[in-house]
C-alpha cells in the first residue's frame, strides 16, 4: 500500500551554502520548512522566518539567540539558544512525515545528528563530521531507530541512487568521484606558494570557506572515503576515489557482475537535496538538464597521493577506527582556520593534521564512545594549535 505523503523539513545550518539551497528546493517544491537553525547570523535567520512562515528557530551562539528574540519580538515564532535548544528544537513534533536536513558545519553537527535519530526522524545528512567522527555510534542508532540515513552530498547522492540498482551484498566496489580541486596538478613545490586568496576560487561548486579548503587539500574527499564507509557498510579497500574533472559523473558502484552503474547530471546541490525528500520517488526538476554533447567528453585519474597526502591520511584513519578519525577532522578544523587567518602556509595544514594523528597514543585511538570521541577531539585540537604556535 503506498500512502501519499507530504514531507516537511526542518533546516540545521539554514544560512550556510547547503541549507540556503535546501530552503530554496523546499520552497520549489512545495514542502512546509517548520524549523531553522543557524550558528550567528540573526539578521538572516529573521528574514527567513518572516519569508517562509517558520515556527521555531535555533541560534548556536546565545547572544544571536537573544538578538532573534528581539528581531522576532512581535511574532509567535519559538527562538532556541545554544546547542541544547538546537537539539531540543529537534524533538518538536511536527508531523509524521518529517525530515531534519542537517547542514551545520564541524563538529557542532554531531549532537544534532543524535537527536534527530533519537527522535526517530529522518535524517538528510549534509554534516560531514556526524560520520567522520561518530559513524559508528550514528550508524547504530538509525539502525536500531529503523532510519535510512539521506545523503546530501553529490557524491554519496549518487552512490545512494547508483544503489537502486543492486543489492547491497552485490556491490564490489565504489568509485567515489573527486573534481581533484582547484591545484590539481600542481607539485608540491607549486603548492607551497598557494594563497588564501587562490584556495577559495573553487571553479565547481557552490561552498562555504572551509569546505572549499577541504576540497582543494583533498581532506574534504578523504572525509568522503569515511562517510561511504560507514553509510554503505562497504570496506575502506572497497572505496576507489577517481580524479573526474568535469564534475559530471557524481559517483558509481560497480557491482560484482563488473556492471558499473553511474548518476550523471549538472553539478548543482539542488538536486541531492530534492532527491532526499523525495526518496525513492523522483519529481519534477528543480536544476537544468544535462547536455551531454555539450560537455563532449568525461576523463577519469587516479589521485597523486603523494602531493596531496590528507587523502591517504584519512583513508588510514577509517582503516585504524576508533577516535582516530575525529582526531584527524579537529587537527584539520584547527590548521584551516590558521591557514584561514594567514598564521600558516597551505601545506602546513598536511603536516599539522599527520603530525597531530601520529601524536595519539593507542589509548586515545582506540576510544569509541561519544565522551571518549569528544575528550580526543578536545585534545587533538590542543596538539594542532600547540604545533601551530610553536613552529609557525
Ligand atoms: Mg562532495
Amino acid at each position: 500500500m503506498t500512502t501519499e505523503h507530504e514531507p516537511s523539513i526542518t533546516v540545521l545550518g539554514s544560512t550556510g551554502s547547503v541549507g540556503e539551497q535546501a530552503i530554496d528546493v523546499a520552497m520549489q517544491t512545495g514542502t512546509r520548512i517548520n524549523a531553522l537553525s543557524a550558528n550567528r547570523n540573526a539578521k538572516r535567520v529573521e528574514e527567513q522566518a518572516r519569508a517562509f512562515g517558520i515556527k521555531s528557530c535555533a541560534m548556536a551562539d546565545e547572544t544571536a539567540a537573544k538578538e532573534l528574540k528581539i528581531r522576532l519580538a512581535d511574532t509567535a515564532v519559538r527562538v532556541y539558544a545554544g546547542e541544547q535548544g538546537i537539539c531540543e528544537m529537534i524533538a518538536e513534533e511536527h508531523g509524521t512525515d518529517e525530515i531534519v536536513l542537517n547542514s551545520i558545519i564541524g563538529e557542532a553537527g554531531l549532537k544534532p545528528t543524535l537527536s534527530t535519530l533519537q527522535a526517530g526522524k529522518r535524517l538528510a545528512l549534509a554534516n560531514k563530521e556526524s560520520l567522520v567522527c561518530a559513524g559508528e555510534i550514528v550508524m547504530k542508532l538509525a539502525r536500531e531507530k529503523g532510519i535510512t540515513i539521506l545523503p546530501v552530498d553529490s557524491e554519496h547522492s549518487a552512490i545512494f541512487q547508483c544503489l537502486r540498482a543492486g543489492e547491497p551484498k552485490q556491490i564490489k566496489k565504489i568509485l567515489l568521484t573527486a573534481s581533484g580541486g582547484p591545484f590539481y596538478g600542481y607539485s608540491a613545490e607549486q603548492l607551497r606558494n598557494i594563497t588564501v586568496e587562490c584556495a577559495l576560487a573553487h571553479p565547481t561548486w557552490k561552498m562555504g570557506a572551509k569546505i572549499t579548503v577541504d576540497s582543494a587539500t583533498l581532506m574534504n574527499k578523504g572525509f568522503e572515503v569515511i562517510e561511504a564507509v560507514h553509510l554503505f557498510g562497504v570496506s575502506p579497500d572497497q572505496v576507489e576515489v577517481t580524479v573526474h574533472r568535469e564534475s559530471i559523473m557524481h559517483s558509481a558502484v560497480e557491482y560484482t557482475d563488473n556492471s558499473v552503474i553511474a548518476q550523471l547530471s549538472v553539478p548543482d546541490m539542488r538536486l541531492c537535496v530534492q532527491y532526499a525528500l523525495t526518496h525513492p520517488a523522483r519529481a519534477t526538476a528543480v536544476i537544468s538538464e544535462l547536455d551531454l554533447f555539450r560537455v563532449g567528453s568525461l576523463t577519469f585519474a587516479k589521485p597523486d597521493l603523494e602531493t596531496f597526502p590528507l587523502l591517504r591520511v584519512a583513508t588510514d584513519a577509517i582503516r585504524a577506527g576508533g577516535a582516530v578519525p575525529a582526531a584527524v577532522n579537529a587537527a584539520n578544523e584547527v590548521a584551516v582556520a590558521a591557514f584561514l587567518n594567514h598564521r600558516i602556509g597551505f601545506t602546513e595544514i598536511f603536516d599539522i593534521v599527520e603530525n597531530t594523528v601520529g601524536q595519539l597514543t593507542p589509548q586515545a585511538r582506540s576510544q569509541s564512545t561519544i565522551e571518549g570521541i569528544f575528550e580526543v577531539d578536545k585534545l587533538a585540537r590542543i596538539r594542532a594549535e600547540e604545533r601551530i604556535s610553536r613552529h609557525f
